[in-house]
């Protein structure tokens, strides 16, 4: 989580595990950690997070382990599985929200800014997430101008938490495709005025499609 330096969001998100640990059946706390915040970083959410941060949306904010100009004191499996609005949208449109959801559900003990994660657990699913860096980028300049443009007082932060209960609400309907159809429509009109995102995303999910018919 955040709420910290932008140094400090990058440091909380992101890697994926690589092919030779997808084998390995147990893993430290740590390890797991390491992979999130890498994953993340690789993503790109340092630069999501910084436009957050600058419009009062960091969710760091008051958290006791939060220590000015050393960032977070407590790093822990929670906030680094943790996704905000903005970042499971990133995910959910490039089709990698069910990758790192599924990863995460391996690890126990997550709570609420504080994890019991025992200090080695079974892994069995690794971590697979692309460089989508590109797609961030785009995201924080929608941001930064939807920002600039002043609509209204925290208009970027009510729009990512608008968001984020949508999809949150899919994983609850999975079986009513009705339901399902009218959230992904209330999705696709929230995420509407990311015209940066919408035109990346159309050349991300073209060249994959096209790397998979090769
Ligand atoms: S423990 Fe607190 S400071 Fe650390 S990432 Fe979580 S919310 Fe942020
Ligand atoms: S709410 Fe999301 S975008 Fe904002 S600082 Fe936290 S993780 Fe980053």
């Amino acid at each position: 989580m955040p709420g910290t330096t932008s140094i400090d969001q990058s440091q909380r998100h992101s890697q994926s595990i690589d092919e030779s640990t997808s084998s390995v059946e147990y893993m430290s706390r740590q390890a797991v950690i390491q992979i999130g915040v890498d994953a993340l970083n690789e993503a790109g959410s340092d630069l999501i997070c910084s436009i957050c941060i600058k419009n009062g949306g960091s969710c760091c904010s008051g958290c006791s382990f939060l220590v000015d100009r050393v960032g977070c004191t407590n790093r822990n499996t929670s906030c680094t599985a943790w996704l905000c609005g903005f970042l499971k949208y990133l995910f959910y449109a490039s089709g990698h929200l069910q990758e790192w959801e599924g990863f995460w559900r391996q690890v126990p003990g997550q709570g609420f800014r504080e994890d019991r994660t025992p200090e080695l657990f079974n892994v069995k699913k690794p971590l697979r997430i692309p460089n989508i860096r590109r797609l961030s980028e785009a995201l924080a300049n929608d941001l930064q101008e939807l920002a600039a443009q002043r609509i209204a007082i925290g208009f970027i932060i009510t729009l990512r938490d608008k968001i984020d209960k949508n999809i949150d609400q899919l994983n609850h309907c999975k079986n009513d495709p009705r339901k399902r159809s009218r959230i992904e429509r209330n999705i696709k009109v929230l995420s509407s005025p990311f015209h940066h995102f919408q035109q990346e995303l159309r050349e991300y999910l073209l060249s994959n499609s096209s790397t998979c018919a090769t």
